[in-house]
């Protein structure tokens, strides 16, 4: 991405930013408190089939305030036994990502496209991401954060409603919900298998700070 197309993108970004959140005139949210309401209105959620084979529902977590989002596909066998994202290996390799940047998992919000694991680890269904999804937009509506890094083909595709190869997407930062940018990357499960994509992930993550500076 070119510097010039960077320094427009934020430009907009910061403005709509700024027409949203016209500070005086509009009081600040509670973000912590507006997230629980949104898992109290989850509850014990059997929206969709997916509740009848997991073990526990993942919310998301995080820091309310967050300026970077990291948003996964859906919880593996660690996150469903644990109701927590992202802490299986693949979850360690996260938290050295977000290390690398100068950040603590506490600092950012974690969260999936869904929150329940579909079985086998099989890709979400669309009525089952046509459910689900509406919570974790919530949640984004409610966190506000300047970046969101989608992680992995599917969690990217979906995001940004297209079905371009994450090879494509990655690399770039693309306007999102018209107050954030969205930089796709690898998901960590899949730079567990194929290392040598680390490199890519990393230009991702420096993209990352440029954004937040
Ligand atoms: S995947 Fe989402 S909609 Fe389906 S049961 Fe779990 S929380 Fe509810």
């Amino acid at each position: 991405m070119l510097a010039h197309d960077l320094e427009q993108l934020k430009a907009h970004v910061i403005h709509q930013r700024q027409l949203q959140n016209p500070g005086v005139l509009k009081p600040k949210h509670d973000s912590a408190k507006d997230l629980a309401d949104i898992r109290r209105d989850l509850g014990d959620c059997r929206r969709c089939h997916l509740h009848t084979t997991r073990n526990k529902l993942v919310f998301g977590a995080g820091n309310a305030n967050a300026e970077l989002m990291f948003v996964g596909e859906a919880p593996g066998a660690d996150e469903d036994l644990q109701g927590e994202p992202f802490v299986g290996r693949s979850g360690q390799l996260l938290s050295k990502i977000i290390a690398a940047i100068g950040k603590t998992r506490e600092q950012v919000y974690i969260a999936n496209i869904i929150k329940c694991r579909p079985p086998g680890n099989r890709n979400p269904e669309v009525h089952e991401i046509a459910i689900c999804s509406p919570f974790l937009d919530r949640q984004i509506e409610t966190i506000k954060p300047k970046v969101i890094c989608a992680l992995g083909t599917f969690a990217a595709q979906t995001m940004l409603n297209t079905d371009t190869s994450i090879g494509r997407l990655r690399g770039h930062a693309h306007p999102y919900k018209d107050y954030c940018l969205l930089v796709p990357t690898y998901h960590p499960a899949y730079l567990l298998r194929s290392p040598g994509k680390k490199k890519e992930t990393w230009e991702d993550m420096q993209l990352i700070m440029q954004l937040l500076a």
